[in-house]
C-alpha cells in the first residue's frame, strides 16, 4: 500500500505548492474561516497549514491518513457528489508517503487536541484551540530523484503563494495568511461572514454583498488597480451562470498568470474557458497582451466531470459548446457595456 501511495503521490504531489493546495482545500472543506500557511525553504523543509475548521476526532486521526479514507461520503446521497466533486481521500495518504507528516487536531466538542505522527503512528495529547494543523516536513526526503526536480526556494515559494491565491480568490469569506521563514508574506482578510448574508433582507441585497466581498478580495489579491481597470461580468445562459471581473484591455498590468477560472468554486485550467475568454477579447485586445480576469462559472454539477485528473484541476463539460458560448457572451457583453 505504501508503494501504491507513493505512485499516487507522483500524480498528486509534484512540489510543495501541490501540498499547500490539497491542505488548504481540506481546511476549506472543514469549514475554516481562517487559514494560516507557514513555510520554510519554499515549503521543501516545512509546510504547516492551520485552520479553525471542524477538526478530526481522536479516533479518526489514523484513518484520515489512509488511502481512500474520506469523511466526505457518509451516505448514498453523497455518492452523487463524489461523482461530481471528486472526493476520494487520496491526498493525505499521498502526501504522508513522501514526507514526514504530523496531524494535530481538536474538534469543537473535544477537550484536548491530539497529535498523530504519521511515520511512527504515535498518538498523544497536545495543546490546541479547536481546528486542525497539518505539518509536512522534508518533502520527497525518501525520493531524492523527485527532490532534485524542485527549483529554488524563491520559485517554490512563489508557486505556494499562487496555490493559496487561487483558493483565496474564490473564498472571500475566509481569511488567509502566508508566512515564510517567520515573515508574513501575504495576508488577505475575510470580507464577508455567513452572519452578514443571513442578515440580508432579500436576494438582491445578498447578491450585492457577495459582489462587494468578491471585489474586495479581488482588489486585495490582484491589486487595487484591477478593480478600477475591470468590468463586472454577470451573465446567465441556459444551464450556465458566469460571474466575475474582466480587466479592460489597456490595463497596465497584464501578465500571463493573471487569468483565473473557476467551476463551481474550484480553480480549473480549461481550454474551453480560456479560449472563450480570449475570443471575447479578440477585437478589443491590441497586440499580444494578456487579458486579466477572474471568471466564476456555476453549472449543474451533473453537467461537469471533475474526475479527469487527480488534482481536479481539469474538467470535462457535458456540453462544452454551451459553456463556451456563455463565457464568450458574458465577457463580450461586459467589455462592450459602458463603464460605470
Ligand atoms: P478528501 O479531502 O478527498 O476526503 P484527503 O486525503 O484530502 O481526502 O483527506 C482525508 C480526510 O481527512 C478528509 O475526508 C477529512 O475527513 C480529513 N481531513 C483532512 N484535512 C482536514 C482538516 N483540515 N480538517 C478536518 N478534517 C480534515
Ligand atoms: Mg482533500
Amino acid at each position: 500500500d505504501e508503494l501504491v501511495s507513493q505512485i499516487a503521490a507522483g500524480e498528486v504531489v509534484e512540489r510543495p505548492a501541490s501540498v499547500v493546495r490539497e491542505l488548504v482545500d481540506n481546511a476549506l472543506d472543514a469549514g475554516a474561516t481562517s487559514i494560516t500557511v507557514r513555510l520554510l525553504a519554499g515549503g521543501v523543509r516545512l509546510i504547516t497549514v492551520e485552520d479553525d475548521g471542524c477538526g478530526i476526532p481522536r479516533e479518526e486521526l489514523p484513518i484520515a491518513l489512509r488511502r481512500h479514507a474520506t469523511s466526505k461520503i457518509r451516505n448514498l446521497h453523497d455518492l452523487e457528489s463524489v461523482a461530481t466533486m471528486g472526493f476520494r481521500g487520496e491526498a493525505l495518504a499521498a502526501i504522508a508517503s513522501v514526507s514526514e507528516m504530523a496531524v494535530l487536531s481538536r474538534p469543537q466538542d473535544q477537550d484536548t487536541a491530539y497529535m498523530l505522527d504519521a511515520r511512527s503512528g504515535e498518538l498523544r495529547p497536545a495543546a490546541r484551540n479547536p481546528g486542525t494543523t497539518m505539518e509536512v516536513k522534508e518533502l520527497f526526503f525518501s525520493t531524492p530523484a523527485r527532490r532534485k526536480f524542485l527549483k529554488t526556494d524563491a520559485t517554490e515559494l512563489a508557486h505556494c503563494i499562487e496555490a493559496v491565491r487561487r483558493h483565496a480568490l474564490t473564498r472571500p469569506s475566509v481569511g488567509f495568511a502566508i508566512w515564510h521563514e517567520g515573515k508574513l508574506v501575504e495576508q488577505w482578510r475575510a470580507t464577508l461572514g455567513a452572519a452578514d448574508l443571513d442578515a440580508a433582507p432579500d436576494a438582491e441585497t445578498r447578491e450585492q454583498l457577495v459582489q462587494q466581498a468578491l471585489d474586495k478580495r479581488l482588489a486585495d489579491v490582484l491589486g487595487h488597480d484591477f478593480l478600477e481597470q475591470s468590468v463586472v461580468v454577470h451573465y446567465r445562459a441556459g444551464h450556465v451562470l458566469v460571474r466575475g471581473r474582466a480587466g479592460v484591455p489597456n490595463a497596465a498590468r497584464a501578465r500571463a498568470d493573471q487569468q483565473f477560472c473557476y467551476v463551481n468554486g474550484r480553480f480549473v485550467r480549461d481550454k474551453v474557458l480560456t479560449h472563450a475568454a480570449r475570443a471575447a477579447y479578440e477585437d478589443v485586445l491590441h497586440g499580444n497582451r494578456q487579458p486579466v480576469y477572474a471568471l466564476y462559472v456555476s453549472i449543474d454539477p451533473m453537467r461537469v466531470d471533475v474526475n479527469v485528473h487527480p488534482t481536479k484541476i481539469e474538467v470535462r463539460f457535458r456540453d462544452s459548446r454551451e459553456v463556451h458560448q456563455a463565457v464568450l457572451h458574458g465577457v463580450e457583453n461586459a467589455l462592450a457595456a459602458p463603464r460605470a
